[in-house]
């Protein structure tokens, strides 16, 4: 009987696999077919100083308006373009549209973008991100990179090199998703980083979790030794915000402040000049 339903799971096993696998060919064939330079739109979220209480960046997050699909979320077309060789220009694409919105904010105002592992473990790719953001005029101080674990662990060594290019123009680049990949905390140090992001899931609930707790007090304390910014993403209620706060977390971002807002609802260095006008 175990062997008849082993054999079960496996058909059923077999049949999920295969839908999964025909909406990946559906996805990847229209994101080949794609006008990018159209149908990609980006929205920005803001990234919090909850002891200012003030915005002090936007992380640029994608978003594809598929004429065939419709609206497909990165967290499902990147890994696609990923293996099928788009994202090379994917990226370059939602840099230049990013840095063009970010030129509209006001100085202190940073901008974090997303890197794929593609985009770090290529050798050379770095420099053409770099000229990229040369050409655009935005002063490169103000950007941020985000990279991810799998990324790094993915070529360790082309990775340091990558990181230091993006950081030798004066750029920040963060670990993002902290804690969800396979990067020992060995490896993590060795890498020229300027912040850290701790995923999610560590948040959620952390008032009443105190393995999540636990966990964020310790990521804290170690990227305050080595010398890194901490970023908490996902805050969605009062609660978990009041807990964090109590841990001496300053940066946070989360659908309690923000969902991800269109460009034309960020703050423009005309907007912030008309609230001055009246105040
Ligand atoms: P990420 O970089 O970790 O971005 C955070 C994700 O969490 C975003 O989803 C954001 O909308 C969502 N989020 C923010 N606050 C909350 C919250 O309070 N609660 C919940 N439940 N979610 C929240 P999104 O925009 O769907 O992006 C998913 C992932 O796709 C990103 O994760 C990133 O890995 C990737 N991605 C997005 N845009 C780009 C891009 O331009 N390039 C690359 N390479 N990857 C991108
Ligand atoms: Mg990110
Ligand atoms: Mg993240
Ligand atoms: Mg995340």
């Amino acid at each position: 009987a175990a062997k008849r339903n082993q054999r079960a799971g496996a058909v059923i096993f077999n049949a999920v696999q295969a839908s999964e696998l025909s909406r990946q060919k559906t996805v990847e064939e229209a994101l080949l077919a794609a006008d990018l330079e159209t149908e990609l739109q980006l929205v920005f979220q803001p990234i919090i100083d909850i002891a200012l209480d003030k915005t002090v960046g936007y992380e640029a997050l994608v978003r594809w308006h598929s004429p065939s699909l419709g609206l497909v979320s990165p967290g499902e077309f990147i890994p696609i373009a990923e293996h099928t060789g788009r994202i090379g220009l994917i990226t370059r694409l939602v840099l230049k549209q990013a840095l063009e919105v970010a030129k509209t904010w006001p100085d202190d105002i940073y901008l974090s973008c997303n890197l794929s592992p593609h985009d770090i473990t290529t050798p050379d790719y770095a420099l053409r991100i770099v000229s990229t953001v040369m050409s655009s005029g935005f002063n490169p101080r103000r950007i941020n990179f985000e990279i991810t674990e799998t990324a790094v662990m993915h070529d360790f060594d082309q990775a340091i090199i990558s990181i230091q290019l993006l950081r030798d123009i004066g750029a920040g680049v963060s670990l993002d998703d902290f804690g969800t990949g396979y990067s020992s905390l060995n490896h993590v140090h060795k890498l020229p980083l300027t912040k850290i992001k701790i995923d999610s899931s560590f948040v959620r609930d952390i008032h009443i979790l105190p393995s999540s707790f636990q966990i964020v007090k310790s990521v804290l304390a170690l990227s305050a030794e080595m010398g890194l910014e901490a970023i908490v993403e996902g805050v969605e209620t009062a609660e978990e915000l009041a807990v964090l706060k109590d841990l001496g977390v300053r940066s946070v971002q989360g659908f309690y402040f923000s969902r991800p807002v269109p460009a034309s609802e960020t703050i423009s260095t005309q907007s912030v000049e008309r609230q001055q006008i009246r105040a």
